[in-house]
């Protein structure tokens, strides 16, 4: 059965309400002839639209999917006009939509990238150090080298960078390799002694300068104290116009890995978070400027915090203001507890195996979280907090019941990232808020090393799509890159089969089905930013936002669907990848 019906009505509509004047040439002739531009056949579709929940065509019009259904069915609908391509038997299915992520293109491009940022890799302490030499020579004496994507779990050597490393790449440079979490690093003696910090430093509030059993400085920081050592060391010097070429083409290089992994939507969390530390430019302008230059390949809902959440709320800017390309989401994550990967997330009982007892940091008070959550439901945006732990948790879900309470009844969709740690009495109560959870998506696979600091037990409790699921919870995904790799295809495997790259399988009570796990990776995250009827489905009258698959995850071994290789991503009727 095809969904055809809706099919020219809805697309005539659309054209109109877009009015004729701001559409492309294409879309133009494709109001004057509403046929079809493209019809694929000869697929597998997963629709993830319960009317018609497999396919074997689909036919796009201009930016619109147009008809769904059987080839006999929608070849009906061709003219003259029409591109048919057969795709031989390979699997379709909704682009993908990473509901929280990072999207630090000019990291990938400027840093020194000291682990692999898409794929679980070993590399050796010697090529790092070796890597990170060759940029010192490039750097100016005193000024900052910096390594990004480090993580202490995967080196080949079996233990992990010690200052005494780093000061092999220079005397004369601050070196910095922060780990991928993002909340510690390892740096040289330089780079301390730079920053005024000797053995009798005591630690900042909030963070460790840690020391070995004889009290020496090891070089590896922690939070507070990452961020002071970072504040110290100076950046090679850059001019505003490199600066904003920078960002420019950092955010076209995220774009183009994006598609490169059938990503089409992406919650990007704004960096005003660590902006001040990293020296970034506005990448909200560069984001503009390569949409103007047509090198904008994703969907971008941009998540903002600081300045510039300000000024929306004292200019009535909301949630969802913008269009189908860029539009303002929730806000950016604002941190209410610590790290999954780096073990400081909140807790209700303790961390085994630590003396004396430890349960995380919580980095709010119920208060701030209120009073923040309060003014963004009153402004009408989109509440977005970082919750791990089942204290965190907790304290966030009363601050949107409370604030849900005060400004009565409305559909606000609370955001919740990461959200790892839960029981059944806090599902019950994020059901009840509608509120939208964005988990971690490719930990499973990829920190599967990282699980043993908290136990089997616990890890029933982590990541729990099942029990979310289960409870009708609308579950989203949010990598947290670079925390974790983006590809949504390692996420899918991870929540399927809860099994790490190492073999190891942490909470398998929490494994879901394919086709959840695909409703997680596209329909739910539309649902998170309020965006249902535009995308997340292969339904006509929808954007035609899909990917091409030479597998289909619904059919291949599940520890392989990794694996499948994305042969396409098309977004808003356009190639914008092929492999
Ligand atoms: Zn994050």
């Amino acid at each position: 059965m095809a969904s055809l019906a809706i099919t020219r009505r809805g697309f005539i509509g659309s054209g109109g309400a877009l009015g004729l004047a701001s559409i492309s040439p294409r879309a133009m002739a494709a109001v004057l002839d509403p046929a079809p531009t493209r019809i694929y056949k000869g697929a597998r579709i997963h629709t993830l639209d319960p009317a018609i929940p497999s396919a074997d065509a689909i036919a796009i019009s201009g930016s619109r999917i147009v008809g769904v259904g059987t080839w006999v069915e929608l070849k009906a609908l061709a003219s003259a006009r029409t591109e048919m391509i057969d795709l031989g038997g390979q699997t379709v299915v909704p682009g993908f939509n990473d509901a929280h992520l990072h999207a630090v293109g000019e990291s990938l491009l400027g840093d020194v990238l000291v682990g692999n940022p898409f794929e679980v890799e070993f590399p050796t302490i010697e090529s790092i150090v070796a890597r990170l030499r060759e940029r010192a020579a490039q750097t100016p004496p005193g000024r900052l080298v910096r390594g990004e994507f480090y993580d202490d779990t995967k080196i080949k050597d079996g233990r992990p960078l010690v200052m005494a490393d780093l000061d092999k790449v220079s005397t004369t440079h601050p070196v910095i390799v922060t780990h991928r979490g993002g909340h510690t690093g390892v740096v040289n003696g330089f780079a301390l002694k730079n920053a005024g910090i000797t053995r009798d430093t005591p630690n900042p509030f909030g963070g460790t300068y840690d020391r070995d059993a004889n009290g020496n400085l090891t070089g590896r920081v922690t939070d507070a104290a990452l961020n002071f050592v970072r504040d110290a060391a100076k950046e090679p010097d850059l001019s505003p116009e490199q600066l904003r070429a920078r960002a420019i083409a950092g955010q076209a290089k995220i774009s183009q890995e994006f598609v490169r992994y059938g990503l089409t939507s992406v919650c990007h969390t704004a960096p005003g978070l660590v902006a001040a530390s990293t020296g970034l430019a506005d990448d909200f302008a560069a984001i503009q400027q390569i949409r103007r230059e047509g090198r904008l390949l994703h969907r971008v809902t941009y998540e903002t915090s600081g300045a510039m959440l300000d000024a929306m709320i004292a200019n009535g800017i909301r949630t969802g203001y913008g269009d189908e390309w860029i539009r303002f989401g929730a806000t950016a994550e604002q941190f209410s507890d610590g790290s999954f990967s780096e073990r400081t997330m909140s807790r209700s009982t303790p961390y085994p195996g630590r003396t004396p007892p430890y349960y995380g940091n919580i980095m709010q008070t119920q208060e701030g979280l209120d009073a923040l959550v309060e003014k963004q439901m009153r402004a009408g945006i989109q509440p977005n907090f970082h919750a791990n732990g089942d204290v965190a948790i907790a304290m966030v879900l009363t601050a949107y019941e409370r604030g849900m309470k005060l400004l009565g009844p409305a559909d606000r969709r609370p955001k919740i990232t990461h959200c790892t740690n839960v029981s059944p009495q806090l599902v019950a109560r994020i059901k009840a808020l509608g509120a939208v959870p964005a988990l971690f998506t490719s930990y499973a696979y990829y920190n599967a090393d990282k699980f043993h600091f908290y136990g089997a037990e616990m890890m029933e409790h982590m990541m729990a799509y099942r029990m979310l699921i289960d409870a009708g919870v609308p579950v989203c995904a949010g990598s947290d890159f670079p925390p974790g790799p983006f590809a949504p295809l390692m996420g899918l495997q991870g929540m399927v089969t809860r099994k790490g790259w190492n073999g190891e399988v942490w909470g398998p009570s929490q494994k879901i089905t394919v086709m959840e796990g695909l409703k997680v990776l596209s329909s739910n995250g539309a649902h998170a930013s309020f965006e249902e009827d535009l995308k997340g489905t292969l339904t006509a009258g929808k954007l035609a936002d899909m990917v091409i698959l030479d597998g289909d995850p619904a059919s291949v071994d599940p520890e392989k669907i990794k694996d499948i290789r994305v042969q396409q991503t098309i977004v808003g009727g356009d190639v914008k990848y092929k492999a």
